[in-house]
C-alpha cells in the first residue's frame, strides 16, 4: 500500500495532511514517509531472504538517491549498508552509524583523499574503475600498512534499455572496465602490494523495468568469476549494483521475487557474498515535493500553473525529461471539469517545466497546494541554489508526526558564502 493518498478529500502522507506540513514549514518542501521507506527496504530484505541466508548478502543503500542523514539513519537501523560515491557521502554514512564493513565505495573518479579515508576505515569494498585508480589505492594502502579489498567494476556491454543519460553498462559509457580486459586487470592487481582483488562489480544503469538486461549481465559475470578462479583469484564477493525501476507514469517495475530468483539461479551457485546497491527503489515513491500555485496564467495558446517549486529544487524533468505526476492536495470532486495546463516553475529557463499539456482540475488556482509525486529519489540531493533560491527544507513523517530533517536555508546563508574582495569593498 502506498503511504501517500487522499483521506477525507485531502492528500495525506501516512496520517498527516500535506496541508499541515505546508502551514508549518512553508513551500516548497520535500516530504518523505518513513513507513514507505522502511516497507521498500523490507521488501528487498524479504525477497533476498527467500533465496539465501541473511549472512550471504548485504544491501548497500545507494545513498546518492537521498542522502539525508535521517533517511540514512532509518535505513542503517533496518540493517542497510551504504553504497557511497564521494567522500561527502562516506562521511554521511559514518555519521548515520553505518560501519565501514558494510560500505562500498563506487564512482569513476575517486580522489586520493577520498580513497585514503576509505582505506583507513576498512571499507568492505572499493569498486575500481581504472588502472590509474588501482595504482593509487596500492600506494595509499602500503603507506597505511594495510591491504584494501577491491573489486573491478566490469562493464558487461549490455543495453539496460533505459534512458540514455542513466545507462551505464554500454561500452561507450565512461563506467567500468571492458569485460575482455578483466583478466589482465585482476592479474595486475594480484601482483600489487596492498591490494586484495576479492570482488567483481557491475552496475548497468538506473530505472530498469526489464529483467532481461540483468540476466544477461549476471550471466557474463558468472562466466568471468569461473574464469578468474581458474586463473587463481579468490573471488568472494559479487556486487550486482542497483538500478531497479519504479513507477512514475505507467512503468511496471520488475518483480523483486523474480529478481531474487535470477540471483539464486545464476549467482548463488558461485558461493559468493552478494552485495546489492538499490537507491531509487528504496526511496523514490516514498517522497513528494509539495508546492503551491503562485499564479495562474492564460496565454493565447496555453494555460500555465506557475508553482513555487522549480528546476533547481527537482532537476529530473529538466535534466532527463523525466515525468513526475502532479496532483492537487484537495481531492477533485466527482465530475470536476478539467483544464489542459503546463505546470512550470519560476526559474528563467524554458526547461523549468514539470509537466506539459496535462489535465488538472479546472478550478485549481493561486494559493492551492500541489504534490509533485515520486520525488523521494534524486530530488533534494540534486538541488542547487540557481537563481539564488534557497535549498528546500525536508520533512520526514513518522507515526502520525512530522519532523524537519533538513532546515530551511535562508537567503542570507547563501549570500554569506560569497566573498567580495577588499578592492571592491
Ligand atoms: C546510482 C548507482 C546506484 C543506484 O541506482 P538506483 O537506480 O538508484 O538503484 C547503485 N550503484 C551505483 C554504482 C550507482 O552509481
Amino acid at each position: 500500500m502506498s503511504a501517500i493518498g487522499y483521506k477525507s478529500g485531502k492528500l495525506h502522507i501516512e496520517n498527516v495532511a500535506l496541508e499541515k506540513i505546508a502551514e508549518t514549514h512553508g513551500t516548497p518542501v520535500y516530504c518523505y514517509s518513513a513507513e514507505q521507506i522502511a516497507d521498500n527496504f523490507r521488501a528487498w530484505q524479504s525477497a533476498l531472504r527467500k533465496v539465501m541466508p541473511d549472512d550471504k548478502f548485504t544491501i548497500c543503500y545507494a545513498c546518492k538517491a537521498n542522502s539525508n542523514l535521517a533517511v540514512m539513519k532509518l535505513l542503517g537501523g533496518l540493517g542497510a549498508g551504504a553504497d557511497v560515491v564521494s567522500g561527502g557521502e562516506m562521511h554521511r554514512a559514518f555519521r548515520a552509524g553505518i560501519p565501514g564493513g558494510k560500505m562500498v565505495f563506487s564512482g569513476v573518479g575517486k580522489s586520493e583523499a577520498e580513497l585514503a579515508t576509505a582505506i583507513k576505515n576498512g571499507l568492505m569494498l572499493i569498486n575500481v574503475e581504472s588502472g590509474s585508480e588501482l595504482r593509487l589505492i596500492s600506494k595509499i594502502a602500503q603507506r597505511e600498512n594495510t591491504r584494501a579489498n577491491i573489486s573491478f567494476r566490469i562493464n558487461p556491454n549490455v543495453d539496460a534499455k533505459t534512458h540514455a543519460k542513466i545507462t551505464t553498462g554500454l561500452r561507450e559509457n565512461k563506467f567500468g572496465i571492458d569485460l575482455e580486459d578483466a583478466a589482465a586487470f585482476y592479474r595486475e592487481a594480484k601482483a600489487m602490494p596492498g591490494i586484495l582483488p576479492t570482488g567483481v562489480s557491475i552496475h548497468i544503469g538506473s530505472q530498469l523495468t526489464d529483467l532481461a538486461p540483468f540476466e544477461e549481465a549476471f550471466t557474463h559475470l558468472a562466466g568471468l568469476v569461473a574464469q578468474l578462479r581458474q586463473q587463481g583469484h579468490a573471488i568472494a564477493t559479487l556486487d550486482l549494483g542497483g538500478g531497479l525501476g519504479i513507477t512514475y507514469k505507467d512503468e511496471v517495475p520488475p518483480d523483486l521475487g523474480q529478481y531474487a530468483a535470477l540471483i539464486r539461479d545464476i549467482i548463488l551457485p558461485l558461493g559468493v557474498h552478494v552485495v546489492l546497491e538499490p537507491g531509487r527503489s528504496i526511496v523514490g515513491d516514498a517522497g513528494i515535493l509539495l508546492t503551491r500555485v503562485l499564479h495562474k496564467k492564460e496565454g493565447h495558446t496555453k494555460k500555465f500553473l506557475i508553482v513555487d517549486a522549480a528546476m533547481n529544487d527537482l532537476m529530473r524533468p529538466a535534466l532527463y525529461g523525466a515525468y513526475h505526476p502532479v496532483i492537487p492536495c484537495n481531492a477533485p470532486a466527482a465530475g470536476q471539469a478539467q483544464a489542459v495546463v503546463d505546470v512550470v516553475g519560476p526559474v528563467c529557463e524554458t526547461s523549468d517545466t514539470f509537466l506539459t499539456d496535462t489535465a488538472l482540475p479546472e478550478n485549481i488556482t493561486a494559493g492551492d497546494l500541489l504534490a509533485i509525486m515520486v520525488s523521494g529519489a534524486y530530488g533534494a540531493v540534486m538541488a542547487s541554489n540557481y537563481n539564488t533560491r534557497p535549498l528546500v527544507p525536508e520533512v520526514l513523517v513518522h507515526d502520525g508526526k512530522f519532523d524537519l530533517v533538513r532546515k530551511i536555508q535562508k537567503i542570507e546563508d547563501i549570500l554569506n558564502d560569497d566573498i567580495v574582495p577588499g578592492w571592491l569593498a
